[in-house]
């Protein structure tokens, strides 16, 4: 079975919604992808964290089987960020943010991570994404994410990581920041024109699209009735669907529209509890149902 290389956040978040408050949980971009990811596909994670890192988070990769050679531990405190969200939960505000063990972070590869197939740079400065992409060898598919704040402050970093990758994947704003274009169709086929052959615009709670060359899909958003945190449901999103490619090893198109709705039924099980609350009790059978569920709501001729 092929392995799936994440790099990305590692991070203790504080998250604050109307209803609930939660102090220093697992979290980080990388967390949420490797653990969606390994439903699929064994993970090596590679990351860093501080002397303060729970003993219990860590055995919580474990119980989800991810490789931790490539996870350091360094004196200082592990990054940290908060965030709170208003009534509309799609609305979210960063409270403060920690950099800590993450300010001097250089990832080094371990030698067995190093030919990994498929590869996810999950959130982090897109320089450091790129150091890791250098220490990898023949890779078949890399899927990147980012956010507005690499867009605002490293935007030359971000450009140079795009001719490196096969495919970006990043919200509907940021989408529409980075490309200075109101229509997200205009905005996915400039970043087309910029290096990667496929663009995924992730909408939240309206779903996502799935552009390339000769290629859109609209993958709808499962409706929610049981929204907790929000946090980290792209990165679930995107782990789980290079997760989903990296298991089935083919890269047409039919496979590429089943990974984005995978991606969305792991994202929208993230929602439904704090952190990583809810896919700790995920099951295969879980994930096989929503997808079914996710099948038959975007049919509308039914004979
Ligand atoms: P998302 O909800 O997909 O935007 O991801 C939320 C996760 O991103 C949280 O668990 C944070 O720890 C992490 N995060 C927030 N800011 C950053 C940053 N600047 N770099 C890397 N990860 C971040």
């Amino acid at each position: 079975m092929n392995r799936l290389l994440i790099t990305g956040s590692i991070a203790l978040d504080s998250v604050k919604t109307p209803i609930e408050e939660h102090q220093d949980m697992l979290g980080g971009s990388a967390s949420y992808a490797a653990v969606a990811a390994s439903f699929f596909v064994p993970v090596n994670m590679v990351g860093i964290v501080g002397s303060d890192f729970p003993a219990e988070y860590r055995a919580l990769y474990e119980k989800f089987s991810i490789d931790l050679d490539g996870l350091e531990v360094a004196d200082g405190p592990t990054f940290r960020w908060s965030g709170e969200y208003e009534w509309d939960l799609n609305n979210r505000r960063t409270l403060s943010i920690a950099l800590n063990v993450f300010e001097t972070f250089l990832p080094k590869l371990p030698e067995a991570y190093r030919e990994t197939p498929y590869v996810f740079l999950a959130n982090i400065a897109p320089q450091l994404q790129m150091h890791v992409l250098e220490q990898v060898t023949r890779p078949k598919f890399i899927v990147a994410d980012t956010m507005d704040l690499w867009i605002e402050t490293t935007r030359d970093d971000l450009m140079e990581l795009l001719t490196k990758i096969d495919c970006l994947v990043l919200n509907d704003s940021e989408t529409r920041e980075f490309t200075k274009e109101t229509s997200l169709i205009k905005a996915a086929r400039q970043i087309l024109k910029w290096g990667p052959k496929y663009v995924v615009v992730k909408k939240g709670e309206h779903g996502c699209l799935l552009f390339g060359e000769d290629l859109f899909f609209s993958a709808p958003a499962y409706p929610l009735e049981d929204i907790h945190d929000p946090t980290g449901a792209g990165d679930c999103f995107a782990g789980a669907m290079a997760g989903y490619l990296a298991k089935h090893d083919r890269l047409d198109h039919d496979t590429l529209r089943r990974a984005v709705v995978y991606g969305s039924a792991l994202a929208s099980f993230n929602v439904e509890a704090f952190s990583l609350g809810r896919l700790q009790s995920l099951t295969p059978e879980h994930i096989e149902e929503r997808y079914q569920l996710f099948k038959l709501m975007s049919q509308f001729e039914m004979k």
